[in-house]
């Protein structure tokens, strides 16, 4: 491969993600196997400015496969939205002779990195690792196979409770702006209705629908709610809901943060492998400014115009099989 690269930093920032760890294994693998260097830059961009990198080896990266989290850790940084802060960052990567970027994270972090690449011009590729999955140009970011099925594992235990004791649940996920992970994990753990940013059921709709249960004898149900649902949050919904029933015991689970920790599914830690392959080798053969993605299990490389403020639009037909089976 002809290219000018020859020290390669990685890095992750913004939300953690499960299945980071083995893309930053499969990043730093992959650099030593086409003989280049490489380097860690820990917690982001934050890491970058105040140079705290270093250099990783074969054996670093070993052992880390099946762990949740990210070695590198992870952060925001609000610096980095200052030239001043980004200038620092390049003088560091300078010192240290990286020449060019591998970035693990979310829209945030490619926003990040396009202004960054824009004005210095380091060659520079992205990793989906989210686990929203509301990436654009993937049908996959890693950690969203992950966190889904975190959240069906408790779905499955709560509807054990609810069963038991006549009762109404409203089970509130992660997805501030996307509704995949309630979507799918909706769908796995059987809800009766699923509540997500994207869809337009009224607050009347949802209420009939409960009520219908009631009357037709359901003996439990399961309402799973994204946290950014337009209708407002499993709190807010069961209290409104409470006020007109008297038929279900109605309570609230919210799942928080436990839905980012763990460790990562086969299918993350497979797509994490193939992103961190597909990432190095984009770099050395003059996919610079790109994002790696995952489509048709191809993968793919998008132009970061392309993924920066654009969003993935929830799968349609998902939310049709969601109301089909739901009645
Ligand atoms: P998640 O989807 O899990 O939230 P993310 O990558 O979108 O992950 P953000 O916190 O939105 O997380 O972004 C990560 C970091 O990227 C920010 O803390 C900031 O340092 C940098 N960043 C975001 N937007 C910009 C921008 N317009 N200019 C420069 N840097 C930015």
């Amino acid at each position: 491969m002809e290219t000018n690269i020859s020290k390669i930093g990685v890095f992750t920032s913004g939300g953690d993600a499960p299945g980071m760890n083995a893309a930053i294994r499969a990043v730093v693998r992959t650099s030593i196997y086409y003989k280049k260097e490489v380097f860690g830059i820990t917690q982001g961009y934050e890491g970058m400015i105040a140079g705290d990198i270093v250099k990783l080896g074969t054996r670093s990266v070993g052992n880390i496969l099946q762990r949740g989290g990210t070695i590198l850790k992870t952060a925001r940084s609000l610096e980095f939205k200052t030239k001043e802060g980004r200038k620092k960052a390049y003088d560091n990567l300078k010192k240290s002779g990286i020449d060019s970027l591998v970035a693990i994270g979310g829209d945030g972090t490619f926003t990040g990195l396009t202004v960054f690449y824009e004005e210095f011009g380091v060659p520079s590729i992205c990793i989906p690792g989210t686990i929203d999955n509301d990436i654009a140009g993937t049908d996959y970011t890693i950690g969203f196979d992950t966190a889904s099925n975190t959240a069906v594992d408790a779905i499955d235990k709560i509807r054990d409770t609810a069963i038991s004791h006549n009762r109404l649940f409203f089970i509130e996920v992660m997805g501030r702006n996307s509704g995949y992970i309630a979507l799918n994990s909706g769908i796995a753990g059987g809800a009766v209705a699923i509540i997500i940013p994207e869809d337009n059921i009224t607050i009347e709709e949802l209420f009939a629908k409960l009520d219908e249960g009631g009357k037709t004898n359901k003996k439990s149900s399961l309402i799973v709610v994204a946290e950014g649902s337009k209708l407002g949050g499993a709190m807010d919904l069961a209290k409104k809901f409470s006020e007109r029933n008297n038929y279900f015991d109605i309570k609230v689970t919210i799942l928080g943060h436990l839905q980012r920790g763990g460790t990562p599914t086969y299918f993350d830690r497979v797509l994490a492998s193939k992103m961190g392959v597909a990432a190095v080798e984009g770099l050395l053969n003059g996919k610079q400014g790109t994002m790696v993605g995952i489509r048709d299990n191809k993968i793919v490389y998008n132009p970061f115009a392309t993924i920066v403020n654009h969003v993935h639009d929830i799968d349609n037909e998902m939310l049709r099989i969601a109301k089909i089976l739901s009645i």
